[in-house]
């Protein structure tokens, strides 16, 4: 998708702090980190959210999840813990529609409300 900020950062049209890329994912470090670990990873090929989710999509999905964990240990945090969020839409605070696996860590996580 031409207009989208992840696709972009994907292309290497925008910068991003990649961390990590392969054929199905890349990640790169959050712009305004809410831990001191924050990872974004997402897919190459553009899904606006959950929503848009079809079962093809299933092996993509749980790809960004081992992806995360991979992640999690080259960052050190793997066993002091980490938490993996994806927003859906904008009342759970969703802002960037490229579906995006939020990978967090580094400080004690409190409880989710
Ligand atoms: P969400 O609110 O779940 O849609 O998450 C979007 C995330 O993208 C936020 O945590 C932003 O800080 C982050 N973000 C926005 N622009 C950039 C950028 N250019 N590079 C890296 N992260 C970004
Ligand atoms: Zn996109």
């Amino acid at each position: 998708m031409t207009d989208c900020l992840f696709c972009k950062i994907i292309k290497g049209d925008i910068p991003g702090n990649i961390v990590y890329r392969d054929e199905q994912a890349t990640a790169f470090r959050d712009i305004n980190p809410a831990a001191p670990t924050h990872i974004l990873i997402v897919p190459n090929k553009h899904i606006d959210s959950v929503n848009m989710l079809i079962l093809d999509d299933e092996p993509l999905i749980g790809h960004l999840i081992t992806t995360a964990k991979v992640i999690a240990a080259q960052e050190g945090i793997a066993e002091s813990g980490y938490r993996l969020i994806i927003n859906t839409n904008a009342g759970a605070g969703q802002t960037v529609f490229h579906i995006h696996l939020h990978l967090l860590g580094g400080r004690q996580m409190k409880a989710l409300g």
